[in-house]
């Protein structure tokens, strides 16, 4: 928790609930996925809640940063960004207007969350040691910005590749060349967070945000396809089920 006092616990998202409501298309319920085996996908009506972490008062100071997120990555991305097209084809995207302190502040602010949050969706981020670097970056007015933070951002989705995307992956922590990161989805935009006291290799360092501006999106070079199509899988997936249990009820009035 973040005061300790004697307020009142509220419903905290560490993913802003704006993230999981943007995959509510014709009435469908938000999808979670996990790359965990035996993982059975649930629904999740308003997004991963966990209501240990917060209380009103303190949750109130998330909401500034996590406008600014929700706008730049959701709400307002194709305001905020511009295509990078070469032969007619959508290499990515990039940005010189969106506030690379801030993103990186917003995405540091989830993490944290997510980090201190007890919600098995969020189960594989343990920030550790580095915890308390990260709940500070919600005051970056004051104190700057740890440069254990960096990140990387990709597209994964291909405009060409018609999918519902009603599915949600769970944050996971994996290593880009020795460089430990976590991965987290916001809508069709994958954050790739460095949690590291060494930099990111020069190949993405080239790319990140510190390196901004401009803020470059490209498009699925580091997500490549595998959770592309472990995403379209479970979504067919439950679209089929959906339909099958359609069709049984109406064939037994
Ligand atoms: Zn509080």
């Amino acid at each position: 928790m973040l005061c300790l006092q004697q307020h009142k616990l509220v419903k905290a998202h560490a993913i802003p609930e704006a993230f999981f409501r943007e995959l509510r298309v014709d009435g469908e319920k938000p999808l979670l996925v996990s790359s965990e085996p035996g993982f059975f996908p649930k629904h999740a009506p308003i997004g991963v809640y966990d209501d240990t972490i917060l209380c009103n008062v303190c949750e109130k100071n998330f909401d500034g940063i996590d406008n600014y997120g929700i706008d730049a990555l959701l709400s307002k991305f194709h305001k905020y960004f511009q295509p990078l097209e070469r032969n007619g084809e959508t290499l990515g995207f990039e940005s010189s207007q969106v506030d690379k302190n801030r993103l990186l502040q917003f995405l540091v602010a989830v993490l944290w969350r997510a980090s201190v949050s007890s919600h098995p969706f969020y189960s594989k981020v343990n920030l550790g040691p580095h915890e308390s670097l990260a709940r500070a970056a919600l005051n970056t007015n004051t104190t700057a910005l740890s440069p254990v933070f960096d990140a990387v951002l990709s597209r994964w989705r291909d405009e060409g590749e018609h999918i519902p995307t009603t599915a949600m992956l769970d944050p996971r922590r994996e290593k880009w060349f020795g460089v430990n990161a976590y991965r987290l989805y916001f809508g069709e935009t994958v954050a790739y967070i460095k949690v590291d006291k060494q930099p990111f290799t020069p190949q993405l360092k080239a790319i990140s945000l510190r390196t901004a501006p401009p803020i470059f999106v490209v498009n699925r070079v580091l997500s490549e396809s595998k959770d592309f199509h472990m995403i379209k899988r479970t979504v067919q997936r439950s679209q089929a089920n959906k339909l099958k249990y359609r069709n049984a009820r109406l064939s037994d009035k």
